[in-house]
This record gives C-alpha cells, structure tokens and sequence, in this order.
C-alpha cells in the first residue's frame, strides 16, 4: 500500500475536503510508487488562506531576529536529513542522487542566508529637507502570501520562496508541482518541528485550479510563482486585475557562446554539465551553443564523445549520470521537440530519440541529443525544450555570435567561453540576460546572489539574496517632526 500524504492547514495534516487522491512514481521505474497525496480543491485553499490570515498579526509581532531563529532551527534539522532528503528528491523527479544532494545543500545555504536575515531587516535614514524632522523607512510584512512551485527545482525553490516570506513577517499558503510533492511535505514537517507557529506555514498539494484559488482570493497579498510563460503569464493578469504584487519567474532558451580561444577542457565540460546535468530540466540549462568557425570541429569532437558515453539510468545508482524525464507526459513533450528538429531540417549528431533496453524500459528516459546546423527559425532554436537537447550553430564572430545568443524571447542566463578579457567583457555588456557566465556553466546561483531572467523569462524582483526578501515586504516612509512648532518649509 503506497503511504498517504496530506495537506497541512493551521498546524494539522488534513484531507482534502474532495476526498480525492493521486499517485506519483518514481520517474526511472514506475512501478515504485512514491506516495499518494491530496487532490486539492479550492475550498481547501481557501481553508489554508483563512488559517494564514488568522495566524498573521502574532506572527508579525514576533521580533524578526527571533523569526531568524526559528530558520535557523530548520537549518539544523536540514543537515541532519540531507541524506533523506536528497533520495526522497532523486526517488520523485528522478535527477541523478549528487545533484539532488547539491539541490538539498543549496536549499541549505539559502535557509542559512535568510535566518541571519532576521537581523538585517533593514530600513534606511536620510536628511530631510525640513529642519528637526527624523525621516527613516522600516520594513514590513505583506500579510498572506501564495507559493506557487515548480517540479524541477523541488526543494529549493519552495526554500527561496518560503524562508523570506517567513523572516519577514508574513503567512504562507504553499503549493509544490502536483508532479514532485513529497520533498515539500518532508520541508513542511521540518518548518512545524522547527517551531513556526500553527497557520503560518500552510501546504497543500494538487493540480493548476487550486493555484487559481491562490491568486484570486481577496486574502492573497502577493504571489510568487515559478513555472511555465503559460501559467505565469495567465497569474500575473489575475494579479493585476487585484493590483496585489506578483513575481514570475518563468522559462528561459539559454545560450552558451565558445570562441575559437577558448580554453577547451573547460568549455566542453560547462556545456556538458549545461546541457545535461539534471537531464536538462533547468530553467538555466544550455540548450544553444554557438560556435565560432575555428573551434568547432576541435569542440564537437571532444563534446560528442562525452555525449555518447552518458550512461542514462536510474539516479541513485551511482554510475548513473543521467536521470529520467519527471513523467510520461513532458517525456512526449520533449520527444515532440525532437521530431520537430528532425522536421524542420536540423542535424540530428547524436540521440534522437527515447532511451530504450534493461532497466530503462521501466522508465521516462531520453537520449542525450545533439542538433547540428540550427536555424533562429526552427522551432528548437526558439522555444523551451526543458530536455537533454542542445541546438548548435556557428558565428562568424563575437558580434554575431552575440546577436544569436539575443535572438530569442528569453532572458534567464547565458554563457561565454574564451580567453580574451576584452571579448568577454563585450559579451558581458551585451547580453540581455538577467545572469551571464565567463568560463562558467549556464546553471546555478547562490544564496546571496540575484536569481532571475529579462524579457519573457520574468516579471516582478529578482528571487534569492536580499531583492528576495524585499519581495515580501512593503516600506514604509516615516516622517517624524520635533521642533514642536508648525512648519512651513516644505509644501512640495
Ligand atoms: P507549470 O507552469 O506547469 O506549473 C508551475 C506551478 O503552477 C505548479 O505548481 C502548477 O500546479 C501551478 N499551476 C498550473 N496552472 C495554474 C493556474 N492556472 N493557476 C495557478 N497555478 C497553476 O510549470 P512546471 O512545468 O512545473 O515548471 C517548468 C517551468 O518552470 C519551465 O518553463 C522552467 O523554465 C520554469 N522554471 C523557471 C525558473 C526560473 O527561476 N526562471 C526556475 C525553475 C523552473
């Protein structure tokens, strides 16, 4: 019997009011089932959004270092499960078991940077233009604010989204990816054991029509949204009609650029680990790479090679370092782009298809693929794979390879590969992207360090570091007069 999860509303672990239950497997073998879990309505978000409207003044009064604490506690909590976690994350959305424990450790990092940001809730002072009058800014908390996750990031993203809607004062409703909710079940237990008050951390699992309930309820003081152009575009129009403030972070088509300088051990190993590391199911993985004409042949060569010699399986047997596709469906999606490459006239170099023999029939897995020769006017050069496929073409130099990597609707990351400080800082200054790499991979970001796209990638701050946090708070300018005599400086 497959173990059952449920939603948790105003500190207890309830069903859904529907009574209704869905299955997730695990992705490399699907007949191991992960667990069931609640099949949300909107009446049980509007039970979850009432609980955090209740719990919101108590929580808001509580010192922001003391919040901090609290983090500061599931941080510890964390260390002690990593292990868990990383399998449970593995077991769910399938990435390889060393990325899943990197994914837990950056979860890690980010609750760490937001506890000590209990104590830095900062404001500002500044000269007013009127005499013995103090004017300062103080930070505060929204009110109710709606988690809206994705399921390729599963446990860091609900962690860079919960941990500084938490340390600044507000009360959460969160909903994972119906495909990946049991690694935010395990981060709910952790957030109840580490003492957050009950209502303040609200979850429930489920399909998109919850998530509406989560943008429309007149509760909701702003949402923050990972996920797809769709969906993010569709949330920040219900935003909008409520005027409540909303954060997309939505999809991205990233470029990798390698000159003929460039230092060629790295440059076939950041694209490698760009384009395939957790199975190309990152918003920041490379899935252009554009080459110039003197380095091609001499890149290809070496990055085919690699490519061929992935050795596709199920993620926690360590010789594996390519996991699955998360389910059936976005398995076809890819498999889909690929067809349409084939179509459309790209050269297929190798892959193509779905991964097939063994133990992998047991699962959602795809071939590493690599298309040659294509044009911005194929659909795999234009639009969001979110799979282990690269597109590649040539530039005939730093400007046109630049002009390529902003050919495209999406502005999350990008990359350069060379040896010429003057070349990558041209580069550096004319992507439009909202993060660039110099002899770096397209992927990751840190704790302290602005996360986030351009263009159709985002709407709204940046997520992570301290934009992240100022996310969830509102300022308040505050004006404070002590010459105790009416003044007329200032009518502006
Ligand atoms: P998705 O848009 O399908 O789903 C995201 C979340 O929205 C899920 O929880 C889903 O249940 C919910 N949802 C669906 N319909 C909804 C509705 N009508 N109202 C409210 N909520 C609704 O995205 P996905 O497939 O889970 O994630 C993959 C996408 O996420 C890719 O495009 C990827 O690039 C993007 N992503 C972006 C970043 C970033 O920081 N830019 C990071 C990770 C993933």
């Amino acid at each position: 019997m497959a173990e059952v999860y449920k939603n948790f509303i105003n500190g207890q672990w309830v069903e859904s009011s529907g009574g209704e239950r869905y299955t997730v497997v695990n992705p490399a073998n699907t007949a191991d089932v992960v667990g069931e879990f609640q099949r949300s309505t909107a009446a049980d978000a509007r039970r979850a959004i009432a609980a955090a409207q209740a719990a919101y003044k108590p929580w808001a009064a509580v010192p922001a270092p003391a919040r901090g604490r609290i983090l500061l506690k599931a941080c510890q909590l964390i260390a002690e499960r990593k292990e868990d976690l990383a399998r449970t994350l593995c077991r769910e959305e399938g990435k390889i078991y060393r990325e899943a424990l990197g994914e837990i450790l950056k979860g890690l990092a980010l609750m760490e940077f937001y506890a000590g940001e209990g104590f830095r809730l900062e404001g500002k002072t500044l000269p007013s233009e009127m005499p013995s009058t103090f004017v300062y800014t103080v930070r505060q908390p929204l009110g109710v604010v709606s988690l809206i996750c994705p399921w390729n990031f599963p446990w860091a993203i609900p962690v860079w989204k919960a941990a500084p809607a938490l340390v600044a004062g507000n009360t959460i409703v969160l909903k994972p990816s119906d495909f990946t909710p049991l690694t935010a079940v395990k981060l709910t237990q952790i957030f109840d054991e580490a003492g957050v008050p009950k209502g303040v951390f609200n979850f429930l699992t489920g399909p998109g029509p919850v998530g509406e309930e989560m943008v429309r309820n007149p509760l909701v003081k702003a949402v923050s949204f990972t996920g797809s152009n769709a969906v993010g575009e569709a949330i920040n129009r219900m935003a909008a009609e409520r005027g409540i403030k909303v954060c997309c972070e939505m999809g991205g088509k990233n470029a990798a650029v390698v000159m003929d300088d460039a230092n060629l051990d790295l440059a076939v190993a950041g694209v490698f680990t760009g384009a395939f590391g957790s199975t190309g199911q990152r918003c920041t993985a490379t899935s252009r790479l554009i080459l110039t004409r003197g380095v091609k042949e001499r890149f290809m060569s070496r990055f085919l090679e690699k490519a061929r010699q992935i050795q596709i399986g199920d993620g926690m047997d360590p010789a594996t370092a390519m996991g699955p596709i998360v389910n059936e469906p976005q398995m076809k999606r890819v498999l889909l782009y690929i067809e349409k490459g084939k179509a459309e006239g790209a050269r297929l170099l190798t892959g193509g298809g779905r991964a097939r023999g063994g133990k992998l029939d047991g699962g959602w897995f795809v071939e590493p693929t690599v298309f040659d020769d294509v044009t911005p006017s194929m659909t795999i050069w234009r639009e969001e794979i979110f799979g282990p496929v690269l597109a590649v073409t040539t530039a005939q130099s730093l400007e046109d390879a630049l002009r390529l990597a902003n050919d495209s609707a999406f502005g999350l990351t990008s990359a350069i590969y060379t040896e010429n400080v003057s070349d990558a800082m041209k580069f550096v200054e004319g992507i439009e992207c909202g993060m660039t790499h110099v002899n770096n991979p397209t992927i990751g970001g840190e704790a302290q360090l602005p996360f986030g796209g351009v263009k159709a990638t985002g709407i709204g701050d940046r997520e992570m570091a301290q934009e992240g946090l100022n996310f969830f708070t509102e300022l308040k300018t505050v004006f404070i007069d002590f010459t105790g005599k009416p003044q007329t400086g200032n009518l502006r």
